[in-house]
């Protein structure tokens, strides 16, 4: 008995992994041909003052219109992306449609705004990341403080030295640098030392817990006031209430994102959106 239930549960096992082993090879066979084809979208999602309520800027999440699966988000195929290489055209194109869209928004209403960008460990650690940076910034002319490039602790501390070395040169051209999802790794502090940067981002499992769970507040509190002390600015992920953001609010918070303000959106949706929020009030 025992040896036929080993036996189907090896079977059982090997169906599970066949059908992920299968999922992931056809997003990656497909994952080439949606860069040609232009299956993918860049999705904004404001970013918001808290002091003043008023959309500051956005970060671009991108994603994927599959022809038969429909939309599909970046925690399915980034990390294939990510494995396969596909990263280094696909994260190119995000920063040529990033900064297309800083080009564009050189009208009124919109040439305040700020576009942050996530970057992965495997582009940051290339060698082509500058050099077509550069190109992009050079072929629109605009502003480099208004790109901000997002890049997560453990990205950054997977070679530390040339992350070290990459922020410098990004920061030498006026572009700001935020760390992605603070306090998620092992290194949080030490990353403050190494690196020069401008923004952390606070992640959403922090912010999540705010109102219930006392550490978590103290956490979010003392990280707050220990990045204003080095003169860093804070941005919270992931706020969904009002008592989150009051809370933020009250512990001098830069900057917000999170469904309690807007889902991500298509690029349209967003431009209307921060036109309407900024129209003058004779005109309703
Ligand atoms: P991230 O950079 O930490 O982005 C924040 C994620 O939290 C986004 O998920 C966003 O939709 C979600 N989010 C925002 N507000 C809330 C909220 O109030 N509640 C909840 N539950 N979630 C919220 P999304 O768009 O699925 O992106 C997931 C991750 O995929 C991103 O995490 C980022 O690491 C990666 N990613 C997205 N776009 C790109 C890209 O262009 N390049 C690279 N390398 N990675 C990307
Ligand atoms: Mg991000
Ligand atoms: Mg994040
Ligand atoms: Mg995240």
């Amino acid at each position: 008995a025992a040896k036929s239930l080993g036996r189907g549960n090896f079977q059982f096992f090997s169906a599970e992994m066949n059908t992920a082993t299968h999922e992931r090879l056809m997003l990656e066979n497909r994952l080439w041909q949606a860069l040609e084809q232009e299956e993918f979208e860049l999705y904004l999602q404001p970013q918001i003052e808290l002091a003043t309520q008023r959309i500051i800027g956005a970060e671009a999440l991108l994603r994927w219109h599959h022809p038969e699966l429909g939309m599909v988000g970046p925690d399915r195929f980034i990390p294939i992306a990510e494995e396969s290489g596909l990263i280094i055209p696909l994260g190119d194109w995000v920063l040529q449609r990033a900064i297309s869209l800083l080009d564009s928004w050189r009208a009124p209403g919109l040439a305040h705004l700020r576009l942050a960008v996530n970057l992965s460990a495997r582009q940051c650690h290339g060698p082509g990341l500058l050099p077509h940076l550069d190109r992009q910034l050079h072929s629109h002319g605009i502003d480099p403080a208004l790109l901000e490039l997002e890049i997560t602790e453990s990205a950054a501390m997977q070679d530390p030295e040339r992350s070290r070395t990459l922020l410098n040169e990004l920061r030498s051209r006026g572009i700001k640098v935020a760390i992605d999802d603070f306090g998620t790794g092992y290194s949080s502090l030490s990353y403050l030392k190494l690196f020069e940067i401008d923004r952390i981002k606070i992640d959403r499992g922090f912010v999540k817990d705010i109102e219930s769970d006392p550490n978590d507040a103290v956490i979010v509190a003392a990280t707050i006031a220990l990045a204003h002390s080095l003169g860093l600015e804070v941005i919270a992920e992931g706020v969904e209430t009002q008592a989150q953001r009051d809370f933020l609010r009250a512990k001098q918070c830069d900057e917000a994102q999170g469904y309690l303000f807007a889902r991500p959106m298509p690029v349209a949706q967003f431009e209307a959106m921060v036109k309407a929020a900024t129209a003058p009030v004779a005109a309703v």
